[in-house]
């Protein structure tokens, strides 16, 4: 079953995933923000009528932990996050219709009332499992508040996610040898009764579903093994305070986990938005019951969430499904994930009081990759893409036609478009459409800088300059079809930069704002007349690059070296690297080193493993035989250099099976770039390490 083209007759809803009310935002963060900002805009732009909704994640384990370091109650302190995001995001003109938070009146009855609905159709069922205890502090340690390894690859993992393995959502119970985050002790395993969601029961339909599901191929691809395989229910109650409590349980200590309510509040930031508007505005309930497109702009690691979990909980509940998931790659500074702790990001707000405008990041965050690949972030990329395309072709496009048509027209020509230039500008327009259609935001932001790279061309070709004196009628020709590419330009590049072209549309002599423009708008005649123009874009000088790369390198510098700061990333969802941990109290004896088979390989072959993110399978000889072994390296090596690399691999791990591929061993890997453990002489393969 395909959908419908953009625009349908059905009220769209674009959602970002909540951030978590945690921490400060930096510019990594804003990836999917600016993308479901300019994805709302565009679809506006082709006549869809769209909600672009979000929230604040105030609850889970996280808030919990950092609140009481400081001293504070988890409201309060999530509270102060949120509204730092909710003044952050209109200063990058990420422009929500509504934006909530989990906590409040709202979300809180809908996310109780779906529970209940969910009970009342038979997939809610109770069970004993075995959760995390913490003798010592005399707790319960639910998600966060416990680590160990994961079950399914054996990396290290926190509560409720295998976050430097295979990514896998972990249950209650699962994590082996768990440790106690609050007192670093072992922790037991006590019975103790949940509510489980019965996922299972709805995995024919996740199957139908994960096929007809739009947006970005890893989100169908990712979870596909999953979906096919076997599908584990899911545990939907916490043994803590803070959050929503499980419904018509008076007097029981349980609160619903975290992921059950943190979607919700898409439908109720919704549900805010058409009670402050009208439902003849935007009728939330026709979207979310009846006949919505919904769209989830995420980022990759919460996939799993939102096309399994989620889905089966709207069905179950008798909701509209996600018509598409987009999720974006991760994004890395200068070549190396931000850490929050070691104070090695660019901050949101930082970027703004250094004076530049919000636009430009837009630009970049939005192009400079595909929205599922991974991007890197630099002040001197930032520069290049800057001074090349914005200042170099659009900007230098515009204040040059511009100009030229204000000293010799004092504004539009009077002629009528060529036809030539009304061709070039349809196609931007179906270009920009089919992008839109496509879940590229990549593609449709590059619709416009092709059309004024276009407008660079034609304006050159033409050479007006040469012809006022000889041809005036050639030269108002020329003007006029390139005012009209000016137009064109700001109607279909305003959902990437929303203020630089509403700047333009006003140089053109246009009343009201370009945000409510329609994209064919783009061929409607200009106004006759407008004033000298200003340019848009300015140049980014290299010292300016230089002085911002040392800051960052010095300040990077002095939080390292200040080794006894090691403030937890409790929740840092982009790539991050690990503060180094203490070095183990427990001592092992010479036998226990000797139970390990540490031998030299020399990798024989190297391929990434489909819809694995991280995983990659390679082929290593260890002498008395060849083994196959997977490890997360994919994202962190060129595979097409590691054959005849030596490698240190424990040779009797018991095997595992990791995305349906056989793991014969395990390969030795220090950090999370998983820096690969060699020889330092010649030694064969086979040889035991000791
Ligand atoms: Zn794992």
């Amino acid at each position: 079953m395909s959908h419908e083209e953009f625009p349908t007759q059905n009220p769209a809803v674009v959602t970002c995933g909540l951030p978590y009310a945690n921490g400060d935002l930096h510019i990594g963060h804003l990836r999917t923000y600016v993308g479901g900002d300019i994805y709302s805009r565009s679809l506006r732009k082709l006549g869809q009528e769209t909600a672009f909704v979000s929230g604040s994640d105030m609850h889970g384990t996280p808030v919990a932990v950092n609140a009481e370091k400081e001293g504070v109650t988890p409201e309060e302190f999530a509270l102060r996050h949120h509204e730092k995001y909710q003044a952050t995001f209109p200063r990058f003109n990420i422009d929500f219709d509504n934006y909530g938070h989990t906590h409040d009146e709202t979300n809180t009855e809908l996310t109780q009332e779906i529970v209940q609905t969910l009970e009342a159709e038979g997939y809610v069922y109770e069970k004993e499992i075995p959760v995390a205890y913490d003798p010592d502090a005399d707790q319960w340690l639910p998600d966060r508040f416990v680590e160990g390894a994961c079950p399914y690859c054996g990396a290290h993992a926190r509560g409720d996610e295998c976050d430097e393995g295979c990514g896998r959502h972990l249950e209650p119970g699962e994590i082996e040898n768990p440790t106690s985050t609050l007192t670093g002790n072992p922790a037991e395993y006590r019975e103790r009764q949940h509510k489980f969601f019965a996922v299972s029961d709805l995995q024919e339909y996740l199957q139908e579903f994960i096929n007809r599901v739009e947006g970005t191929s890893n989100a169908q691809n990712q979870p596909r093994e999953w979906i096919e395989g076997e599908l584990q229910d899911w545990c939907i109650t916490r043994d803590m305070d803070w959050g929503i409590d499980y419904p018509g349980e008076e007097g029981d200590d349980l609160v619903l986990y975290v992921w059950v309510d943190a979607p919700i509040e898409y439908i109720s930031s919704t549900k805010q938005y058409s009670e402050r508007v009208g439902s003849d505005v935007f009728d939330w309930e026709q979207a979310w019951k009846e006949s919505g497109d919904i769209v989830h702009i995420i980022g990759r690691d919460i996939i799993q969430h939102h096309t399994v979990f989620w889905p089966a909980m709207l069905k179950g509940a008798g909701y509209t499904e996600p018509r598409a998931v987009m999720a974006s790659g991760f994004i890395t500074l200068n070549g190396k994930g931000f850490s929050t702790s070691r104070n090695r990001a660019v901050w949101a707000d930082e970027y703004l009081d250094e004076g530049f405008h919000p636009d430009l990041l837009r630009y970049y965050l939005a192009t400079n990759g595909g929205f599922q690949q991974d991007v890197d972030f630099s002040w001197s990329k930032f520069q290049e893409r800057v001074n090349s395309e914005l200042v170099g072709t659009v900007g230098n496009f515009l204040y040059r036609s511009m100009l030229f048509a204000y000293r010799n027209f004092e504004g539009t020509p009077d002629a009528e478009v060529s036809e030539e230039v009304e061709d070039r500008i349809q196609q931007a327009i179906d270009e920009f459409g089919a992008a839109i259609n496509d879940y590229s935001i990549r593609e449709s932001g590059n619709a416009a800088v092709r059309l004024a790279q276009f407008g660079n061309e034609y304006i050159q070709r033409n050479e007006p300059w040469k012809l006022t004196d000889e041809d005036p009628e050639a030269a108002a020709q020329v003007i006029r079809d390139c005012v009209q590419i000016a137009k064109a330009v700001a109607v279909i590049f305003q959902p990437v930069a929303p203020a630089k072209m509403q700047a333009l549309w006003e140089q053109l002599g246009e009343e009201g704002l370009v945000a409510d423009t329609d994209i064919d708008d783009a061929l409607a005649a200009p106004p006759a007349s407008f004033g000298e123009p200003e340019a848009l874009f300015e140049k980014i000088e290299d010292e300016r690059v230089e002085a911002l790369n040392e800051k960052l390198a010095e300040r990077v510098a002095a939080t390292e070296s200040e080794s006894d700061e090691s403030e937890e990333d409790a929740d840092e969802r982009m790539a991050d690297d690990a503060d180094l941990e203490p070095i183990a109290a427990d001592r092992i004896s010479f036998d226990e080193f000797q139970n390990l088979d540490l031998r030299v390989g020399e990798v024989l072959s190297a391929e990434g493993i489909d819809g694995a993110d991280k995983l990659a399978k390679l082929t290593v000889d260890i002498g008395v035989e060849e083994r196959q072994i997977v490890a997360g390296i994919k994202q962190l090596h060129d595979l097409s250099e590691l054959p005849g690399k030596k490698v240190i691999i424990v040779a009797n791990l018991e095997k595992a099976e990791l995305f349906g591929t056989e793991s014969n061993g395990m390969l030795l890997a220090a950090g999370d770039q998983a820096d690969l453990l060699t020889t330092y002489d010649d030694a064969t393969p086979g040889t035991k390490v000791q």
